[in-house]
């Protein structure tokens, strides 16, 4: 069997963050500052006037009914630039788990594989698997025997952190600085360091 790592998209392979605020913005003009640095996990933490949990809610609603939205991200050019060489010379199975949901009618598998296709981040040995949560990402690792995880999400890096024989890292993101300073969590700067430890866990 080859070794198995995971690889979180949103936040890590792709700018979830932007896409995010440039609805908000569409919804109400202006209201996140261009040089707006996403500090917190949850919007309504941020400190901007008017991003209250009820409007965060509302720019749900406004992303939930376009069926391009996860598919129209922008992606973190360096990040997928590395993930793109190493599906291609390694033999080891990449598996992309997600907690994206259906938006506007089309399913988050769809919107993902295309993606992912579209920045030739897919081939015979990587797999898509949309989940219903970030907790269920860790059930995923243990059933799957991933022995490596990278997310942007301290949650999720600390429930995965706790299984046997798994190396789960954290991706250093301005959003989980607080988790990154009070935790012994593993770090890494970028997608390409993830990948290197990968191959030195073997
Ligand atoms: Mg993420």
């Amino acid at each position: 069997m080859y070794p198995r790592a995971s690889v979180d998209i949103d936040g890590v392979l792709s700018r979830f963050v932007e896409s995010f605020i440039r609805k908000a913005n569409e919804l109400r003009p202006g209201i996140f500052p261009p040089n707006y640095v996403h500090r917190v996990w949850h919007f309504e933490d941020s400190g901007i006037p008017g991003v209250d949990k009820k409007f965060v809610n509302s720019v749900w609603e406004v992303i939930k009914a376009d069926p391009f939205f996860w598919a129209n991200e922008e992606p973190y050019e360096e990040n997928v630039r590395a993930l793109r060489g190493f599906i291609w010379d390694e033999r080891v199975e990449v598996f992309y788990i997600t907690a994206r949901m259906a938006t506007g009618g089309v399913s988050a598998l769809e919107q993902t594989i295309r993606w992912l296709g579209g920045q030739a981040l897919m081939n015979a040995r990587t797999s898509v698997i949309p989940v219903s949560g970030p907790e269920a990402k860790k059930q995923l690792m243990e059933l799957l025997q991933i022995q490596d995880s990278l997310d942007d999400y301290a949650p999720t890096v600390r429930g995965c952190d706790t299984i046997v024989g798994h190396r789960a890292y954290l991706l250093k993101q301005p959003w989980n600085q607080a988790e990154r300073e009070s935790e012994a969590l593993l770090v890494v700067g970028s997608v390409e360091e993830y990948l290197n430890k990968v191959m030195e866990d073997r």
